[in-house]
Formats: C-alpha cells, sequence, structure tokens
C-alpha cells in the first residue's frame, strides 16, 4: 500500500507501540524481540473479516477492541499473562484513506490493551481487493503450566464466568435492523444498549483465567461459538460426559428480564448463542472455596452449572440437560444451531 503503509505503521507506533516490559525491540524494525524473561509462552491468532465476523458498518473503535478481546479471551482460557500482540490488517482501497479510521482503531484497541498492559509489538499492513480483513496474535506468558481442554475429569464442577446469551440476543437485533433474517423482540432503549455493549465489548477473563490456574484449575475453554459447542470441545478433548442445569446457566439482568416473556429463548440464546468470551472452567470441588474467592475478590459473577460424568460408551449423548430438576428431551431444535455438539 505504498506511501500510506508507512503513515499508517507510524500512527499504529506512536499509539499503541510504546516499548514496555518484555519488549527489546517493538515496531520499526523487520520483527519484534521479545523477552519473556524464562517464562513459558502462549501464542494464538484470530482472524476477523468484514461481512463474516462483523459488520462493515462497525465503528474502527468497537472492531479494534473486539479484534483484541476475542485473542486475549483464548490467552485467558489458558490462564496465561497477556503481554504483546502483533496486528495483521489487509484494508481494500478507499478514497479517503484511513488516517482518521486508524486513529479511533488506536483508540479503541488502547481502551482494552491498556487495561491489561498489552503492547502492540509489530505487525503488516496491506491492500486487498478483497474485504477489511484483520488478524491479531496474541502473546502471553505462564509460569504454572496452562488450563486445558482435555483436563476434564468425572467429578468436576462445571463452572461459568459472568453471563451467557446478551451477545446473541443483541446479535439478533443487529441482524433485523440491517433487514436481514433474525428474531426481533421488544425492548427499551437501556435494554438494548446493553446487551449491545455485550457483543461489540465482550471482557476477556484475564484476570480470573490466570487466578483459576494458580488455584490448581486444570481445564477451561472461552465460551465463543456457544456453551454447548464449547463444552462440548472439553468433552470430546478429555473423554467425558456432562450433566448441566439449563435454569442455572447466568443470566444478565436484561436478558433474565426479557426472556421472562419467552421461556424458548431463556434457553436457546445462552445455551447456542455465540461471541459472550466468558470461561467455562471445570474443576475439582476441592477447588470451589477458592474459585468463590477468587471470583468476589475480583466482583466477577461466578456460577457452577453442572458437573462432569464418567463416559458411558452407550450414551446417546455426552450432554445432560436439566430444567428445574426434570430431564429436558433431546435433541434440542435444530434452529438453535451448534447442537450438533451434543
Ligand atoms: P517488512 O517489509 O520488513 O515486513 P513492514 O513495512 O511490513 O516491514 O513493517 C515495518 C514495521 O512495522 C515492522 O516492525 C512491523 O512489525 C510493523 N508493522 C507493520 N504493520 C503493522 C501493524 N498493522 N501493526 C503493528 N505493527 C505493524
Ligand atoms: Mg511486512
Amino acid at each position: 500500500m505504498a506511501g500510506g503503509e508507512f503513515a499508517l505503521i507510524e500512527r499504529l507506533r506512536s499509539r499503541l507501540g510504546t516499548e514496555s516490559r518484555g519488549v527489546r525491540l517493538g515496531i520499526g524494525d523487520d520483527a519484534a524481540w521479545l523477552d519473556p524473561a524464562g517464562r513459558q509462552l502462549v501464542a494464538t491468532m484470530d482472524t476477523l473479516v468484514a461481512g463474516r465476523h462483523f459488520f462493515p458498518d462497525v465503528s474502527p473503535e468497537d472492531l479494534a477492541w473486539k479484534a483484541l478481546a476475542v485473542n486475549l479471551s483464548d490467552l485467558a482460557a489458558m490462564g496465561a499473562e497477556a503481554r504483546w500482540c502483533l496486528l495483521s490488517l489487509a484494508l481494500p482501497q478507499r478514497e479517503e484513506g484511513y488516517g482518521a479510521w486508524i486513529e479511533a482503531f488506536a483508540t479503541g484497541w488502547s481502551a482494552l490493551a491498556d487495561r491489561y498492559g498489552v503492547t502492540l509489538a509489530g505487525g503488516d499492513t496491506v491492500a486487498t481487493d478483497g474485504p477489511l480483513t484483520l488478524s491479531v496474535t496474541a502473546l502471553g506468558l505462564t509460569g504454572h503450566g496452562v488450563m486445558r481442554r482435555d483436563a476434564a475429569r468425572p467429578g468436576d464442577v462445571i463452572w461459568v464466568t459472568g453471563s451467557l446469551g446478551d451477545a446473541a440476543a443483541a446479535l439478533n437485533l443487529a441482524f433485523v435492523e440491517r433487514g436481514h433474517d433474525g428474531q426481533a423482540f421488544p425492548c427499551s432503549a437501556p435494554q438494548r444498549d446493553a446487551l449491545e455493549a455485550r457483543r461489540l465489548r465482550p471482557t476477556p477473563r484475564l484476570e480470573f483465567g490466570a487466578t483459576a490456574l494458580a488455584s490448581g484449575v486444570l481445564c477451561a475453554v472461552d465460551c465463543s461459538d456457544g456453551f454447548l459447542a464449547d463444552l462440548g470441545h472439553i468433552l470430546k478433548a478429555s473423554g467425558v460426559r456432562a450433566q448441566v442445569a439449563l435454569d442455572a446457566l447466568p443470566l444478565s439482568p436484561e436478558l433474565a428480564d426479557l426472556a421472562r416473556t419467552d421461556p424458548e429463548r431463556l434457553q436457546r440464546w445462552p445455551l447456542t448463542g455465540g461471541d459472550d468470551y466468558e470461561l467455562i472452567l471445570c474443576a475439582a470441588p476441592v477447588l470451589s472455596t477458592a474459585m468463590q474467592e477468587a471470583a468476589r475478590t475480583l466482583s466477577l459473577r461466578l456460577t457452577a452449572v453442572g458437573s462432569i460424568l464418567p463416559a458411558a460408551p452407550d450414551a446417546r449423548t455426552t450432554v445432560t440437560l436439566t430444567w428445574r430438576d426434570e430431564p429436558l428431551p433431546l435433541p434440542l431444535p435444530s434452529t438453535w444451531g451448534h447442537v450438533h455438539a451434543l
């Protein structure tokens, strides 16, 4: 992208590339030189494509936040401390250029990056004939192992941070507003804004992930594709089954209020809606007090939603759902999405 590229990179460097902990050489040389200081590296990457992973009309501030947040959420699920990022930008040509866009992008990015002391250490910037595409690589550090998907054991309690389903509800509203297929529902402006904030600016649970790992929790996943789908990854990797009390899944006050008039939604969005970026953790009951204490210290909601069961080769499903202590019939309606994970 010729001359324009260097101006954009310089803006990113001056806004986001402040050299800090462990950055020996940041933006400006051929590659970043990072110093993990004897700790272990945890690396992840996520790519977002306009029209596929975000609405092309999203603000650059929100886009930057989300691109970073989804990566930090992966580090949180491992229990790692977030430290550095690399950013690849593929920008479609446009008349007005990207000067103002990159400033706004940097504002949204730093709003999240500064909170966790994450430095932008490098990246790549190119022009594309395709849609706007960003890839973020996030690098974190760990001193005592990681939380893994294959470490759930029978008897473990299944925990969920925060609340589930807000982003899915907001996405339905966003689809309807843009004339696409989606499920409209009546809601007030403050309710809509609260749900939309969860969709646009998810909070990666980095502090809790690191604390859980330090407390001895061995198994976690971040909830990006929907609770059932992501719990399904744990069950498959660990070779176990689970029992989940659907009525225990944590809802925000807004969603609980909206869903009161429609119990089907109350079940569907928290269970199969994606983009929550909460953590699902499996931990031996002996760790319950420590986990609840850690959550209290962080003012983070933490809810026990079920338990891990031993594998049963003849079982028809890997998840047994209950609703107010009654078994819920399976399979769930196919319109719920992601039910294949069962
Ligand atoms: P090279 O030709 O060696 O790949 P570039 O011109 O692509 O170098 O990049 C110059 C410097 O700017 C490098 O340090 C690179 O990491 C950084 N950089 C380029 N694009 C970005 C970006 N989108 N975000 C952060 N750093 C970037
Ligand atoms: Mg390059």
